[in-house]
């Protein structure tokens, strides 16, 4: 783009091309519109050249809004932060209030010559009301020259003073400290000065934490006991300070003496902080933006005249161009240039145009008659072109002022949108300082610039209540999420396990094997821990054709009564489709539920679980069951050879590539194990040689009370809402078919607790079985954005805040994570069982793993693991993912015993 093309916002002398937001143009307008004062007077040539260095087009602020972003993005990253021109402070707040903040909250505003001590009083309910009382103290010289004790025992003093005054009873509050000085924040309620400024001078301050200097002076005059729980930049709480019933408001703009700005950034891209999740404010002191070049093809000739009379040359540029303490500075040498070959510049001495000044003078009614005031008093002869032209010149700074904001606030509104993933963004920007409050043109041009500089934002500038009322409610949204947070790790830590409760875990499992392992104390033990009759596992010589069925715990569900005549249809529409009709091939079936087996090819059902309730089935012979609907289908042949449980069906099926694979895992709709076990331990079997597969079916580990100290209520509830309560219990503190309702109860536990959806109860998530398990994948797959989490919410039908996605997402970490060690804590008794049956130092031992659960979650697999290795630490286990192994097992299983059988008659 070169300049030469550009279209300019200011001094463009072509009236056909006038913008409505530039000075000139705006006035040119008013003298087309017959302004009969206006239309004497033009702008003359000189003027024009002089106004010229001001004039920057829209491309210009694209290119400054740009160069800000980029500024910004060096702030933030960890890498430039301490380099970077635009400094990006993190300001500790986390959210924006949300009008359920309520009660007394006190705020302390140290100012240049006053204190001002604040009780703020907030309803919570449907429409936030604010009440305040306040009072000021003059903070005497010798308190701002004194020792830093004396500064601190001052504002303590004050503190109990008012609330004296106001009868204030001895109850608990909490306050918010407005510090206007250097400082280095590292937490909400920690802030070390770094250097004085504004008169202050109190040694013994300068590196020290004044929040704690503050609480040590509270606590020593023992009066009233109140806790400092927040230090507040004014910047902040500007934009703390509106109504949130508008909708949100995270982004704060001051245009004062000087100029700032902060928003709510996400947080993981804020990277001098700790936190990734969620929000966090940062300050951004966008006043130095500028210092390092960025901004030298904007800057005229009288802002390096300005710089060089500053008392900080070549810092806070951008501020220099902005902020209310320069705005005369640079009228002054415009017109110094303007009125040049007169008496006037002598007279045009540094500080002889105030901003209250500029402003009025900018103004299209009254500014010609301000215009005439300030000169006549500053003893110059005014004519009426000088009027105009002092008009003119008022204008343009202000209007440059007010389209190098928009730049800079388009700048933030678009880096928001980009980091949020947004296609639009919708918020307000609270705004303050002198002049955005006295100049409705700087607004208007505000408003409308950044309309075209960030054209993806929907935005409204909204007139902020005063810093005082914004600390005020830094401290109360403080206090609100201090209090939520407490109310969620109460709820949560039911759920977190210590490395010694899952040692317990692994004792307790390990104990429960024994049990059901010797004849005597079977019937005791929740766990039935039943041989396989699989004593071998494959050795690669299996050959043939055969087929597999594997009836897991999701896919059938549909299938109550004709159970296993729907299982023979599915076989001959297989045998169809593959064109194996008429053919008789040995069948391996996989039966995810608990069997009696006393052969390979029978297995009595001993009770569904996952859900299933089909009648007539418990206490048969399953494969008798399937023989039977087999022989109901008239043309078709089916020879079951093996009946075989999931597990044992991934163990063999990873066997087959990993001959150490000796321990088979499920956790998919519910979860299961087997593993080798020495035959001499197996109580319900003679011999004493060799090994036997033992299916553990541990999901009903704690069925006999053993597990009851780790159920938590969310584990009962969904116990007894369930098709067999008191059964299956490891089961559903694991599995997939109970994971998402474990959180669906947690959720709406914290709803009522007032620490999600604001504390409304949402209709939707009363809906049993709303919340799937795979929503738990989803939901915390890796750097997966806030945005995305919303939006899997959203298509559920609840509607959430950014800090409700936030602890949605806690709550499937805390719970997936418990569901995996805990299956992690079952494995490590297993491999341990297997290592002490051998006698060895170390064990090396392979576990094949199916069910999607396992598989698709992005941590799952990966928690198991690290759980096995800090339980079992003698043991080196490796995972082995099977690809259909349960029912692949089956085939080889059925393979298996067709070579043993041709073994056998040959
Ligand atoms: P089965 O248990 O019937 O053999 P699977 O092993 O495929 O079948 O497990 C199915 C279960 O896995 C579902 O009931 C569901 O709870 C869970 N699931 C499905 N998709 C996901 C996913 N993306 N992440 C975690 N769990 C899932
Ligand atoms: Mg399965």
């Amino acid at each position: 783009m070169s300049s030469g093309q550009e279209t300019p916002l200011v001094g463009k002398p072509l009236p056909s091309q006038l913008s409505p937001t530039c000075p000139g143009h705006g006035l040119a307008g008013v003298s087309e519109s017959g302004s009969p004062q206006a239309q004497s007077r033009h702008l003359t040539a000189q003027m024009q050249s002089s106004l010229q260095p001001l004039c920057l087009s829209l491309e210009t602020l694209h290119r400054v809004k740009g160069r800000m972003l980029e500024a910004m993005e060096r702030g933030l990253s960890r890498r430039t932060h301490s380099q970077a021109t635009v400094r990006m402070l993190p300001a500790f707040i986390r959210s924006t209030p949300d009008g359920t903040e309520r009660g007394k909250f006190l705020v302390l505003e140290l100012g240049d010559t006053h204190l001002r001590v604040l009780l703020m009083e907030l309803s919570g309910d449907t429409d936030q009301r604010v009440t305040m009382e306040d009072q000021h103290f003059p903070v005497p010289d010798a308190i701002t020259q004194g020792p830093g004790e004396k500064l601190f025992a001052f504002l303590a003093t004050c503190l109990w003073e008012f609330l004296d005054e106001l009868h204030m009873p001895q109850t608990d509050l909490e306050l918010g400290f407005s510090f206007p000085f250097a400082c280095r924040q590292t937490r909400l309620d920690q802030s070390y000065l770094i250097s004085w400024s504004k008169g202050f001078r109190c040694p013994g301050v300068e590196g020290r934490d004044v929040v704690a200097l503050l609480q040590e002076a509270i606590d020593k005059q023992d009066r009233y006991r109140i806790k400092v729980i927040a230090v507040v930049n004014d910047t902040t709480g500007t934009m703390m300070s509106c109504d949130a019933s508008a909708g949100p408001c995270e982004v704060g703009l001051v245009v004062d003496a000087g100029t700032n700005s902060c928003f709510m950034a996400e947080a993981r891209h804020v990277e001098v902080v700790e936190e990734s999740e969620g929000r966090m404010g940062v300050v951004t002191e966008w006043g130095s933006f500028g210092d390092n070049g960025a901004l030298n093809d904007v800057l005229s000739p009288y802002d390096h005249q300005l710089d060089q009379a500053s008392l900080n040359p070549g810092k806070q540029r951008y501020e220099k161009m902005i902020g209310g303490l320069y705005l005369g500075e640079i009228v002054r040498h415009i017109l110094t240039e303007l009125f040049s070959g007169r008496t006037a510049p002598a007279r045009l001495t540094e500080g002889s145009f105030q901003t209250q000044d500029i402003l009025e003078i900018s103004d299209e009614q009254v500014g010609l008659a301000t215009a005439r005031r300030v000169l006549r008093a500053l003893g110059l002869e005014a004519s009426d072109q000088d009027c105009f032209n002092t008009q003119q010149v008022c204008s343009a700074v202000c209007i440059r002022a007010a389209g190098l904001c928009a730049a800079g606030l388009a700048a933030i509104l678009s880096h928001m949108c980009r980091s949020r993933e947004l296609s639009r963004l919708k918020t307000s920007v609270a705004v303050d300082g002198a002049v955005v409050r006295a100049h409705a043109k700087f607004r208007q041009t505000l408003q409308q610039l950044v309309k075209q500089l960030a054209p993806e934002c929907d935005v409204t500038l909204v007139q902020a209540e005063g810093s005082s009322k914004g600390i005020g409610m830094v401290t109360a949204v403080a206090s609100r999420l201090a209090a939520q947070r407490r109310r969620v790790d109460r709820t949560l830590a039911l759920l977190q396990l210590s490395h010694d409760a899952l040692g317990t875990v692994q004792a307790l499992l390990r104990q429960e094997m024994e049990l059901g392992l010797k004849k005597e104390t079977h019937a005791s033990s929740s766990v039935r821990m039943l041989p396989t009759y699989i004593c071998a596992t494959p050795d690669g010589s299996e050959r043939g054709d055969f087929l597999a069925l594997d009836l897991g715990g999701t896919n059938f569900r549909v299938l109550l009564v004709k159970l296993f005549d729907h299982i023979v249809e599915c076989i001959a529409d297989f045998q169809t489709k593959q064109g194996m009709m008429g053919q008789t091939l040995p069948l391996g079936f996989t039966f995810s539920f608990p069997c009696q087996q006393t052969s390979l090819d029978q297995g009595i059902l001993l009770s569904w679980t996952k859900g299933f309730n089909a009648s007539g089935c418990v206490g048969q012979d399953v494969v008798k069951l399937l023989r039977e609907a087999v022989k109901r289908k008239n043309h078709f042949a089916l020879d079951v050879v093996a009946i075989v449980n999931d597990t044992v069906g991934t163990m063999m099926s990873c066997g087959y590539d990993d001959p150490s694979c000796e321990v088979g895992l499920i956790v998919g709709t519910g979860t299961n194990a087997c593993y080798m076990e020495e035959l001499r331990n197996v109580g319900a079997l003679a011999g004493e040689e060799g090994r036997m597969c033992i299916n553990m079916e541990w999901g009903a580990f704690g069925d006999n009370g053993c597990l009851d100290a780790f159920f938590t209520p969310f584990d009962r509830q969904v116990d007894e809402a369930s098709l067999n309560p008191g059964r299956q219990r490891f089961e559903k503190l694991i599995s997939g078919m109970y994971l998402g309702e474990i959180v669906r109860r947690i959720l709406l536990e914290l709803t009522a607790k007032g620490c999600l959806f604001r504390g409304r109860p949402s209709p939707k998530l009363q809906t049993p079985d709303i919340f799937q398990t795979k929503f738990l994948s989803s939901i915390e797959s890796d750097g997966l954005a806030l945005r995305q989490v919303c939006a899997i919410l959203e298509e559920l039908g609840l509607h959430v805040s950014c800090e409700d996605s936030v602890l949605v997402r806690e709550v499937c970490q805390v719970v997936a994570r418990r569901a995996a060690q805990l299956c992690g804590a079952a494995v490590a008794a297993v491999v341990e069982k297997i290592r002490e049956n051998r006698g060895l130092e170390q064990l090396a031992v392979t576990v094949g793993v199916d069910g999607t659960l396992y598989k698709l979650h992005p941590h799952f697999a990966q928690q198991v693991q690290a759980t096995v290795q800090q339980l079992a630490p003698r043991c080196s286990v490796t995972f082995l993912q099977s690809e259909d192994g349960s029912g692949k097992g089956a085939a080889l299983i059925a393979a298996v015993a067709c070579r043993v059988a041709r073994h056998q008659r040959a």
